[in-house]
């Protein structure tokens, strides 16, 4: 059995992957290891900081480690909030808080075209590669739907009528920009040429 460590500390998504992994690949989070100290996220972009935090838990563990980072980019915003997508109303990663910042700068916005971006960054055997998962769509003037979490109410997927926030967790996870990054990571897992 493979083993890989997930630099993240978010069970959900350790969960999600696993599952997609399947019995051939044990993961490890952060946690598992005792390591529970924050990893910087100060890069300008989503890879480097994907990039950097993988390189830091493969400094430290000297072991096959991959690491992601999502932003919600604007259109009418140039790209923001993007790399900055959690902290956007400030350093308390605060979801509602976000939300209002948005829908201020969008209040005479026409276009409200906007995508998520995830970026994954793997290092396996001293290699590095990286695998991008994006979902399209527009961002909406007030809120729709109590699901999912960050940015959700706001944003409805292009050939959608729902917001992320109105799916149900299991539609959301078929379709959104981490699920199609990490479909594309398992995929190259499991092909074994690395
Ligand atoms: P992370 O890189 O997965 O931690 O995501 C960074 C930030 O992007 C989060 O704190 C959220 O604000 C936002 N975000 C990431 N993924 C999603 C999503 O699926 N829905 C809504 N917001 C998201």
């Amino acid at each position: 059995m493979k083993e890989l460590i997930f630099a993240t500390n978010n069970p959900d998504k350790l969960r999600e992957i696993q599952d997609l992994l399947g019995d051939n690949f044990k993961l490890y989070s952060l946690k598992d290891l005792d390591f529970l100290e924050d990893i910087p996220e100060t890069g300008d972009t989503l890879e480097i900081n994907a990039s950097r935090k993988a390189n830091f838990i493969y400094r430290i563990f000297n072991r096959d480690v991959f690491a992601d980072d999502t932003g919600l980019e604007i259109d009418a915003l140039k790209g923001k909030p993007g790399v900055h997508s959690a902290r956007y109303a400030g350093p308390e990663k605060n979801s509602v808080a976000n939300i209002m910042r948005v829908i201020n700068e969008l209040k005479y916005a026409r276009n409200r075209t906007a995508r998520f971006r995830t970026i994954i960054t793997l290092i396996i055997n001293d290699k590095e590669y990286s695998f991008e998962g994006i979902v399209e769509g527009a961002i909406l003037k007030s809120l729709r739907g109590q699901e999912g979490f960050g940015y959700d109410p706001l944003f409805q997927p292009s050939g959608y009528t729902q917001t992320f926030a109105e799916m149900e967790l299991k539609q959301k996870n078929l379709i959104s920009h981490r699920a199609i990054a990490f479909k594309k990571l398992v995929v190259f897992l499991k092909k074994g040429v690395y």
